[in-house]
């Protein structure tokens, strides 16, 4: 009987044998806590039902808990050279995919739709390569794919910016936009001596899952994301010069920015972290329709 592959020992087996150094530039630090994994696990539910998408399989740590548990693990990996060891580590498992890609150039639709049964739910259970952190979440929730749940371990100065509320330090763009679309929450933390090589900042995972319906939806969603990202362009002004700065100064602009505040009751000396995530689509909405 194998040991598990999280394990500090049988991961260093692994990577002596193979002759392999973890690639920085891929962001490869692989989890060596069992206890970890099966709470990820657990945050994210995995019952033999459950399709698994994972980014990032590594040498086969993560994937291994997820074939345990769950229907079926479709994984993409980038690093060619970790493909003959995951065949290696996994061969006992048949319920696994590993697929030699970039996850930011994958059709997860087209995959989905190829790969699973439709009736199965869907969720993408990973642990990051830390460098690409936010395209990859923006990508899959922006994406046409949709999934029943994301369980994401991520770096704890991320997932506070995912999971931040108005007037919090962390409150910015990445909040609004995803919390439109998401419900998130920090299921756990998980600390850098976890992993070989640590890595140096801790991390957390983060969980995310579609909002059962939107009051009040945005009409052009790219506008939006547009809108809020100029409005944080400099967190420390006002909201007032910050929206000059996304939509101009000229004397025109400015009457109509006036009436904007005017029409919402904001103030313009508040700070852009101090609005609510309904208010910038209130005001996303009101500017779109005025062909701002
Ligand atoms: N899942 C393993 C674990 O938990 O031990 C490894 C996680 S490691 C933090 C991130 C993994 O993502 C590495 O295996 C790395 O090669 C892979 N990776 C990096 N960039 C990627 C990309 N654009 N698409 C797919 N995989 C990528």
């Amino acid at each position: 009987n194998t040991p598990d592959i999280a394990t500090p020992a049988r991961t260093q087996a692994i990577l002596n044998r193979y002759h392999l150094a973890a690639k920085k530039s891929l962001g490869q630090n692989f989890l060596t806590d069992l206890n970890i994994l099966q709470k990820i696990v657990e945050a994210a539910s995995i019952s033999d039902s459950d399709n698994i998408i994972e980014i990032g399989p590594g040498i086969g740590g993560l994937t291994e808990q997820l074939a345990k548990n769950a229907k079926k693990v479709l994984a993409f990996e980038i690093d060619q050279n970790l493909l003959p060891v995951l065949d290696d580590t996994l061969s006992q498992y048949n319920n696994v995919k590993i697929i030699n890609q970039d996850i930011l150039k994958a059709n997860l639709p087209q995959v989905i739709e190829d790969e699973f049964e439709k009736e199965n739910p869907v969720k993408v259970v990973a642990n990051l390569p830390y460098y690409i952190t936010t395209p990859i979440i923006l990508d899959l929730l922006k994406g046409n794919a949709s999934f029943d749940q994301i369980v994401v371990m991520m770096q704890k100065e991320v997932a506070d910016r995912l999971v931040a509320k108005p007037g919090s330090k962390d409150y910015g763009s990445l909040s609004i936009i995803i919390q439109y679309l998401n419900n998130t929450e920090i299921a756990f933390e998980v600390p850098r001596t976890s992993f070989i090589p640590a890595p140096k900042v801790n991390s957390a995972i983060v969980s995310l899952s579609s909002k059962d319906s939107i009051d009040n939806p945005v009409f052009d969603f790219d506008k939006f994301c547009g809108f809020v990202r100029g409005c944080f362009a400099h967190r420390r002004k006002t909201f007032w010069n910050n929206l000059q700065g996304v939509f101009g100064k000229t004397p025109e602009i400015k009457q109509a920015l006036k009436l904007a505040l005017q029409e919402f009751n904001i103030d313009a000396g508040i700070r852009p972290e101090r609005l609510a995530i309904e208010q910038y689509v209130e005001l996303a909405n009101y500017f779109h329709d005025k062909q701002m």
